[in-house]
């Protein structure tokens, strides 16, 4: 990585050469502080021939059929003229395993489509790291070319909402069974949903799925979609035998079309950017406050005391800061 420049890595992924993609990608991930500044070099620079694609997050419980789905889908829109970034918001996968590829079996076809460019979810510990660096991967992948970003997460602790504040459209896939505690959904998860797909609709789970799609539109039906004048659409598909594949990319092609006309896309993404801007500022002061060589002792000592009862969090915590502000050589 050292022999190339940030600028002419930046070309290369201009031009969608896919190592130079995975070059940035690995660069983007680097906790290295020498690679952070390349990175930021690299960001400026295709900064300006990003933001052009759909963004488009999903999510469902493990086994609802989410790589089963995205294999069908991707290599759908891909014979519709377009191309594809998967990346994963995962914050509980090791780089070894559990993530995107980690299993070598899942999107096996899409996975060697010129079309396709699939990469997992970074490893982190906080939820924050991981989505950082998935939506800079994102920005990378529009550079070079991909029109269609899916976001994918596996439903682990705020990952659904990290990846709704992040896409344009949030796909949601349920299993035929009853009920949100049946499925093991979160409360709440439902209605973030821009599309609600119910999966496995397919053999003896067709008429379950029936069931369980005029459900979830009554229920819905109830709820103001986040939207702007948009119903959430309710459908059933199956990803095994591709019925209601085409239907689903259809809807989103209409959630874009309507909501770029109405200019709920234009502002969705404005906030999504303020946000970040802020979650930047909260990651970073946090980064420096650990890193602080001034404050080192006290932090595990008012660890410690917090710990063992001797001092009230509150207290604890304002006096680091406090501490933190004063700066070097005042402590
Ligand atoms: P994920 O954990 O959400 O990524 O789910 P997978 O895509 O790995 O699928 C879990 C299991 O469900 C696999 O055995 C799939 O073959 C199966 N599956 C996925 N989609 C369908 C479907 O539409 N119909 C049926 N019958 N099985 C499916």
């Amino acid at each position: 990585m050292s022999s190339q420049t940030p600028e002419s890595l930046a070309d290369a992924v201009l031009k969608g050469e896919r190592r130079a993609i995975a070059r940035a990608i690995t660069l983007i991930e680097s906790t290295r502080p020498d690679h952070r500044a390349d990175a930021d070099r690299l960001l400026e620079k295709l900064l300006p021939h990003a933001g052009r694609s759909i963004r488009i997050g999903i999510s469902g419980v493990p086994g609802v059929g989410k790589s089963t789905f995205i294999e069908a889908f991707g290599n759908h829109v891909i014979d519709q003229g377009h191309r594809i970034a998967v990346l994963a918001v995962d914050p509980s996968s090791k780089r070894s395993g559990g993530s995107i590829l980690g299993d070598k079996t899942r999107m096996e076809t899409l996975s060697v489509n010129q079309g396709a460019y699939i990469r997992p979810s970074p490893a982190g510990r906080t939820l924050g790291g991981v989505a950082r660096r998935t939506r800079e991967a994102m920005l990378i992948c529009e550079a070079a070319g991909f029109n269609v970003v899916l976001v994918e997460t596996v439903g682990v602790g705020q990952s659904e909402t990290t990846v709704a504040e992040m896409t344009d459209l949030f796909m949601l896939l349920l299993l035929p069974s009853g009920g949100d505690e049946l499925q093991g959904i979160k409360k709440g998860i439902v209605e973030l949903a821009d599309l609600v797909l119910v999966n496995k609709a397919d053999g003896d789970m067709a008429a379950a799925a029936g069931r369980a799609v005029a459900e979830y539109k009554s229920a819905l039906h109830l709820l103001r979609s986040a939207a702007r004048d948009w119903q959430v659409p309710v459908r059933s598909c199956s990803a095994l035998t591709g019925e209601g594949i085409d239907a689903a990319w259809d809807m989103v092609a209409d959630f874009r079309r309507q909501m770029t006309e109405n200019g709920f896309l234009d502002e969705r993404r404005r906030d999504q950017n303020q946000a970040w801007m802020w979650n930047e500022i909260s990651e970073n002061l946090l980064q420096h406050l650990k890193d602080s060589p001034d404050l080192a002792g006290d932090l595990a000592r008012l660890e410690a005391e917090v710990r063992a009862g001797q001092q009230p969090p509150v207290t604890a915590a304002r006096h680091l800061v406090a501490r933190f502000l004063a700066g070097p050589g005042k402590m």
